[in-house]
């Protein structure tokens, strides 16, 4: 049953239909976003649309007058009173319970909220990670999925002022893996019964159209895994050449959405131009991630909040939020790393707004902790990524120092640890 006024997700049968029909709707006024399906529902469409329940029957029918057919229509809501009452220790007086019920109950994110919920300290930072639990076990389930991560070329064209793999960093040794070194890497991983993997490097245009698309075909023939992209911003083109070659999500974090210190920390950069290529990316129909990094110098709480909003309102698939680590021979390298309590307040924050995503548990913050990474899955995360850079390379993938290299015996044991599933695909010992 609907409740009248209710958050709705109308399922389509593929995403062609999907971005049709957001046109139609917003065209004709109604309110619609584009957001990740609840994987309960998900089936061979990665993102459903969200309306309002009091524009379920003018939707319904400007979609028949297109003819786009939809599969079923669904409330968002996940027992969210349930899961209210389940927090002990909730005091509902204070300004952090009002923000907290508010977002649990599903109202659009607010800066306000979203600035006292990423504040929590004390036994109300208790209290968001508990919640943020419960919604990721009602929307997500307890599988955490594990991905691994080759890393296959630290040339870059871009000089981002916190990254170790920036043009300027000439102490740094480069390397690119040959396609026959990358298809080998990728064999291996697919015998451990990784079903993604996830193809990142600097900003190399060595690697041109034609070879990252070699790499793509290859993959995909001697592997059948699912190939995200990390290859930073590319020709508008290419996304849509990439997607036909057979990639299947393709990560570009915005890093920040702070328009002023965006171009701070990248020089030859423009965060509209960022947010744009994100859009682009999702209209050629990838699973679509993007992310920020917690503790950039000069950030602040605000800051975090609206890029939180931002996934929120671009219907982000795949949130990646990582601390900023000061790496070596960059102009950033004496400040203080983010905050490991921070990080993971923005993780659960982020879990309450963007509920259906798939949050990773970064490499980023068990370089600093390695049990925070663990504590990121027991407060919204649902993903962990491994390093499988051969040894030899993966020294000198030096976005930061001494960077954790998460592997699968880690990733089970944390699993094993929090009482959480390992996935299906995943048989080995450990
Ligand atoms: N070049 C591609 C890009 O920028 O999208 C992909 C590779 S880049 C190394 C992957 C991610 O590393 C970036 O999105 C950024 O968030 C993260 N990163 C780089 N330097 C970092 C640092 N010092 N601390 C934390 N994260 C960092
Ligand atoms: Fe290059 Fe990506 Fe590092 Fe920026 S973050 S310098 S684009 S590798």
């Amino acid at each position: 049953m609907v409740i009248s006024g209710e958050t709705l997700y109308i399922i389509c049968k593929n995403l062609t239909d999907v971005f049709r029909a957001e046109k139609v709707l917003s065209e004709a006024g109604i309110s619609v976003r584009t957001v990740p399906s609840p994987p309960k529902e998900a089936g061979p469409c990665s993102t459903v649309l969200e309306i309002s329940g009091n524009d379920l029957e003018k939707s319904e029918t400007l979609l028949k007058q297109c003819f786009i057919e939809t599969v079923k229509v669904i409330p968002a809501r996940a027992e969210r009173t349930a899961l209210l009452e389940r927090l002990t220790g909730f005091d509902r007086s204070s300004a952090f319970s009002a923000a907290l019920s508010r977002i649990m109950e599903g109202s659009p994110p607010t800066l306000p909220d979203l600035r006292v919920l990423l504040e929590a300290a004390g036994e109300d930072r208790q209290i968001l990670w508990k919640a943020a639990d419960n919604i990721r076990q009602a929307c997500i389930g307890d599988v955490v999925d594990i991905r691994a991560a080759l890393e296959f070329s630290n040339h870059c064209r871009r000089n981002c002022l916190y990254c170790g793999l920036r043009r300027e960093n000439r102490k740094l040794a480069r390397y690119r893996m040959t396609e026959t070194e990358i298809l080998d890497q990728a064999l291996k991983i697919k015998e451990m019964g990784i079903r993604t993997i996830i193809l990142q490097s600097g900003e190399d245009t060595w690697f041109t159209t034609e070879r990252i698309v070699s790499l793509i075909q290859g993959i995909k023939k001697e592997t059948g895994m699912r190939i995200t992209l990390s290859l930073g911003e590319r020709e508008p083109e290419e996304y849509i050449i990439f997607k036909e070659a057979g990639a299947d999500n393709y990560l570009l974090k915005v890093e920040t959405t702070d328009p002023a210190l965006y171009k701070a920390l990248h020089p030859d950069m423009s965060v509209v131009d960022r947010m744009e290529h994100v859009r682009m990316i999702k209209k050629a129909r990838y699973i679509t991630g993007s992310g920020n990094i917690i503790g950039l110098p000069g950030q602040d709480i605000d800051s975090i909040a609206r890029d939180i909003i931002w996934c929120w309102q671009e219907g982000i698939h795949m949130i990646g939020i990582g601390p900023f680590i000061p790496a070596p021979n960059t102009p950033l390298e004496a400040h203080t790393p983010g905050a490991v309590g921070l990080t993971l307040n923005a993780i659960a924050v982020t879990r309450l707004v963007c509920r259906n995503a798939f949050i990773p548990s970064t490499t980023a913050l068990a370089t600093l902790d390695r049990k925070a990474q663990m504590q990121g899955l027991a407060c919204g995360a649902n993903t962990v990524m491994l390093i499988m850079t051969p040894p030899g390379v993966r020294e000198k993938y030096m976005i930061y120092g001494n960077k954790m290299m998460v592997d699968l015996e880690w990733a089970l044991t944390m699993i094993n640890s929090l009482g959480r599933k390992r996935p299906s695909y995943i048989t080995g010992a450990f």
